[in-house]
């Protein structure tokens, strides 16, 4: 064994083998993988090996279709079968909410390229004759599904990352990782200790405990999943025999089933309700290659659902029952990347489908160490999405929801319940008083929309215009009209001080810093010139700043600030709830906050985008002139023992002007006919401050700052897509995102937010384009397909609510 290597991968699963694999592709070899048993002996041997393409993110969908695509490579480099058979699937729905959902999920894939297909259930019946046609009313044809050898896949990772000059040791449990002072680990292992520049936690099934090692508790649970395989089936053999195919694969939505063809017989899956956790706490280390006893009361309604969807399974004999735990992080998706706060060290967990995501999470992560950047846009994978609320019992509570939930339909105004309420600012029973309908955001509950008095605070969950649409429609018109409140808890807030802080502010951030009293907009920018972050940054003082941001995005935020801090001269802190904020906005705003200060806030006096701390009532705020509602309009930042009080003086002041609370789906109403970006959807590291339209406020000769020289060339070399709003002719329902948009009967961009702009009376699309589609001044005709319907959309040149920003400025 090695006593020094560049990288050391802790755990030879499927996800575990492919980050070995793609390290030595991108031709970083002095790289070793380390055992505790025989390669496989974590969950990966007892798995199903069925692959495909469908994940809610089309980013991960993406890394989904590289990984199939990629199993006749280390098939042909090491020579080792996989197994792998692409026979194609069939994804089957019995009512018309997944309907919707299954047309939103094809035309999605048109913009992705992933060639599905809506068929009739009879066309679906004559692909799967082993279902009752009687019992759906869809389907969608997918080529690219089918099953492998997960023993054979991951043992060809590791024969081609060794012929690529890896090395791989078994029988060898990493028992501590220890980091010196120069940021290099020393991995401790039963046979000996390894130092290496580069740790990753492959460990699936302990990667909690792997995690553990080093004083991190990763949002990671492993649960039991049970399949049957039946014995011989006249059904399948007389498909085999007549068609000259295996069966295709089967995804059962409503019936919480998957299906494949094993030998002259079948495999049924399924994802039952009230699922059961492997071990709570803590994984035994003494497990390996091993089944837990069969439970078939445990899946008895769901088999019993479907042997009546699928009537030959009620007379085939059943052979074997196989039920072994895999890990799941809170959302389904995997947990990978660096760890904030402990350097080279990094994440492969919570893969939960290995065969269709391992490829994708190897490529991005050995990306990632190799290049410090992934070179995808991977933010629903990466382990930044969560923070420190996602603790052992959220963990246990959100996967136990999501393992339930595997084949359920989310919908886009759905709130998951399970760990909530967890965090609250202090004026939630304020909210809650006046009936508020909350979301949650990282773990932060917030009003989504406010019920009328005396109705139940429910949405009803639907991909159409939902009973929330009256309410924000009256919220909105409240703002435009009179002034409305809202809480902005939610945002990222974080205070930078000490002798350096501007310079080094102007070195991460792509705009000039405003001048002392001042906000302005900034990019944040990685090196390939891509947007990683869009903030308003306040200077209060010669070395005092605020940065406010996306608070989903906190710690990924967070962990890019500190990588680039200098060694002194700068202190950032990251307020999360030791600051919270209320909102005032709408015309009458400004005479409102007149009345409760006796501070000056005439427009002369306090320009839109100034900043100052004053007085408001008793209590010390600090107020900035900007709202994301594209109005005149005021955000307000307290410590949380003053929230209260702030609030109640708001809403008893507020009633001569008509005050009306007002939540964040009106807020997002307002923003989409003022064609503002948010972060996460029109702003991801895919694109460029030209292509997004943050360029005004990028300022490229200020000084060098991360990300310049790219973003030079971009603008030098023109964008090759671009940010655009569209007005779209809807029915009943608006865009969510991720539709596709077509040009002229072709398939140009697609959507990455929008919704009903209540104030216009218009349904707004905003989304991507080809930059040429602008240049040429085509006016050829475009379409958004909405939920499977084409309508026509129309490119709007300038926001639709107060195109020269006079309500905000004056
Ligand atoms: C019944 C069932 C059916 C499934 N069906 C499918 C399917 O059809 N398709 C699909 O894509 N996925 C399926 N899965 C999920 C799939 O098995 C997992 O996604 C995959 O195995 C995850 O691989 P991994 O490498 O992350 O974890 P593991 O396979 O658990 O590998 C982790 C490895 O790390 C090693 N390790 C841990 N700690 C240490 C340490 N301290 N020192 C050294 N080594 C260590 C372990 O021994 C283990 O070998 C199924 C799972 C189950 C249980």
């Amino acid at each position: 064994m090695k006593s020094s290597a560049q990288v050391v991968v802790i755990g030879g699963g499927v996800v575990g083998c492919s980050v070995l694999y793609h390290l030595t592709k991108r031709g970083w070899t002095d790289v070793v993988l380390v055992e505790r048993n025989e390669l496989t002996s974590g969950s990966t041997w007892h798995a199903a090996g069925g692959f495909h393409t469908l994940n809610g993110d089309p980013n991960v969908a993406k890394l989904q279709e590289y990984t199939i695509g990629l199993y006749k490579e280390i098939e042909e480099l090491s020579e080792q079968a996989t197994g792998i058979h692409v026979t194609g699937g069939v994804m089957l729905v019995s009512n018309q909410d997944r309907w919707d959902w299954l047309k939103g999920a094809h035309a999605k894939n048109r913009y992705l390229g992933v060639q599905t297909e809506l068929i009739s259930v009879e066309k679906a019946a004559e692909l799967f004759p082993l279902m009752d046609p009687s019992k759906f009313i869809g389907a969608m044809w997918h080529p690219l599904e089918g099953h492998l050898d997960p023993s054979g896949t991951t043992h060809a990772y590791a024969k081609a990352a060794r012929k690529n000059g890896a090395e791989v040791y078994r029988q060898n449990r990493v028992t501590e990782l220890n980091q010196r002072p120069d940021g290099t680990w020393d991995v401790v292992t039963e046979n000996g200790t390894i130092h290496a520049e580069h740790i990753v936690n492959a460990g699936g099934l302990w990667g909690r405990e792997v995690g553990r090692m080093v004083g991190l508790e990763l949002p990671l649970l492993a649960m039991a999943h049970q399949y049957i395989i039946t014995e011989e089936m006249e059904e399948v053999v007389n498909f085999n025999k007549e068609t000259g195919k295996e069966l295709y694969h089967v995804i059962d939505f409503d019936g919480e089933i998957y299906m494949r063809q094993e030998r002259s017989g079948m495999l049924m899956g399924t994802y039952e309700k009230n699922g059961i956790p492997w071990h709570e706490v803590e994984s035994p280390w003494d497990f390996s290659m091993e089944l837990l006893p069969p439970n078939l009361d445990q899946i008895a309604d769901n088999l019993e659902r479907g042997f009546d969807r699928y009537p030959p399974f009620q007379n085939a004999g059943i052979k074997n029952v196989i039920n072994g735990p895999f890990t799941f992080a809170p959302d389904g998706n995997p947990v990978i990347g660096p760890v904030r706060g402990l350097p080279n060290h990094w994440l492969a967990t919570g893969v939960m489908a290995g065969f269709s995501q391992g490829g994708g999470v190897g490529l991005a992560l050995a990306n990632w160490i190799v290049d410090g950047d992934p070179g995808f846009d991977v933010w629903a994978m990466d382990v930044a999405r969560y923070g420190s609320y996602a603790n052992l019992a959220y963990t246990n509570a959100k996967v136990r929801e999501n393992y339930g939930r595997r084949f359920s339909i989310t919908f886009p105004n759905e709130e998951l319940e399970a760990a909530r309420p967890l965090r609250t600012t202090p004026i939630y029973d304020r909210l809650k008083e006046n009936n508020a309908v909350f979301g949650c955001a990282f773990g932060l509950e917030n009003a989504l929309w406010f019920q009328e008095k005396g109705k139940e605070p429910i949405d009803e969950f639907s991909f159409r215009r939902s009973n929330s649409h009256p309410m924000v429609a009256e919220e909105v018109a409240a703002v435009r009209g009179g002034v409305g409140m809202i809480e902005i808890s939610t945002f990222a807030k974080y205070e930078i001080t000490g002798e350096g802080a501007e310079t080094w502010l102007s070195y991460i951030l792509a705009n000039k810093i405003p001048r002392k009293g001042r906000m302005s907009l900034s990019p944040m920018l990685n090196p390939n010139g891509k947007l990683i972050g869009d903030f308003t940054i306040a200077k209060l003082d010669d070395e005092r700043f605020f940065i406010f941001g996306s608070g989903n995005a906190q710690e990924y935020h967070m962990r890019w600030f500190e990588q680039h801090l200098p060694e002194s001269g700068v202190t950032i802190r990251n307020h999360d709830l030791d600051l919270v904020g209320l909102s005032i906005a709408g015309p009458k705003s400004r005479a409102l906050l007149q009345k409760i200060t006796r501070h000056d806030v005439s427009h002369e006096a306090f320009k839109f985008m100034d900043i100052r701390e004053m007085d408001l009532g008793l209590v010390p705020a600090l107020v900035g002139r900007v709202t994301f509602t594209g109005d005149l309009g005021y955000e307000i930042w307290v410590k949380p023992e003053y929230q209260r009080v702030l609030f109640d003086l708001l809403m008893s002041e507020g009633e001569e002007f008509g005050l009306r609370l007002f939540g964040g789906r009106a807020l997002n109403s307002m923003r989409v006919e003022k064609s503002f970006g948010s972060w996460a959807t029109e702003f991801r590291p895919i694109y460029g401050p030209v292509e997004a339209g943050l360029d005004r406020f990028v300022s490229y000769t200020k000084n060098d700052f991360i990300g310049r020289d790219a973003a030079m060339k971009e603008k030098e070399e023109g964008p090759e897509r671009k940010l655009v709003t569209f007005t779209v002719d809807a029915l009943d329902a608006d865009v969510i995102g991720d539709e596709p948009v077509w040009h002229d009967g072709e398939v140009v961009g697609w959507v990455t937010s929008g919704g009903y702009a209540h104030n216009s009376g218009k349904s707004v699309a905003i989304g991507y384009i080809p930059a040429k589609l602008l240049e040429d001044g085509s006016n050829g005709k475009f379409e958004i397909e909405v939920l499977g319907e084409m309508r026509p959309a129309a490119l709007q040149n300038e926001p639709l609510f107060d195109p020269e920003s006079k309500c905000m400025r004056t």
